[in-house]
């Protein structure tokens, strides 16, 4: 019997970037993909973070939308800090750094000429509490709103693309509810 490929070794290389290019265009230019990629893909995930809550989807290098037991679904960085619930931003749970003056943003250019002009642009870096990872980027006009990246529809991925419906599916969870989670900060302060 010819060996799985791609295998879970492999898929989990590709996830660290060490896959071979070779290797990659062969995956890439498969005819038929395996229909259980994204179950191997989420298992070698899994296999990868150093908690058990149930990882339902990947929305960046380190961070994860899980399912908790007590029923919430939560971003959590690789490090195991929890952002909470998925439908607010994660962005406001975590720590940021603005970048405003031509000093601090040029920090991070090679080339004062490629850098942004000050008082255009801020570059707003997006931390995680506990372990310090770099999560997001954004470079945006000043006072321009945090951006929301991604919301996805969870369980639509589940039942209509992998045709295996989470048991908790509910239309509550496709609620972007950051503008609730920034009203109760403001009432709380009042
Ligand atoms: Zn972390």
């Amino acid at each position: 019997m010819s060996e799985e490929f791609p295998s879970k070794k492999d898929l989990a290389d590709l996830i660290d970037g060490k896959l071979p290019w070779e290797k990659i265009l062969e995956i890439i230019r498969m005819p038929i993909k395996d229909p259980d990629r994204m179950w191997k893909y989420l298992e070698v995930l899994q296999r990868k973070v150093p908690w058990d809550d149930k990882i339902l989807l990947k929305i960046s290098d380190k961070l994860y939308i899980v399912s908790k037991k007590d029923g919430g679904r939560i971003v959590k960085c690789e490090c195991g800090y929890e952002f909470g619930d998925y439908r607010i931003n994660w962005k406001f749970k975590s720590l940021v750094r603005v970048r405003k003056t031509k000093d601090e943003i040029n920090e991070i250019y090679p080339d004062e000429i490629l850098a942004p002009e000050e008082g255009w642009v801020e570059i707003r870096e997006y931390i995680c509490p506990n372990c310090a990872t770099i999560h997001s980027v954004e470079a945006v006009a000043p006072k321009y709103p945090v951006v929301f990246e991604v919301l996805p529809h969870i369980d639509s991925l589940y039942r209509e693309i992998l045709k295996k419906p989470l048991p908790d599916e509910s239309e509550d969870w496709n609620k972007d509810l950051s503008i609730d989670y920034l009203r109760s900060l403001l009432n709380s302060t009042r």
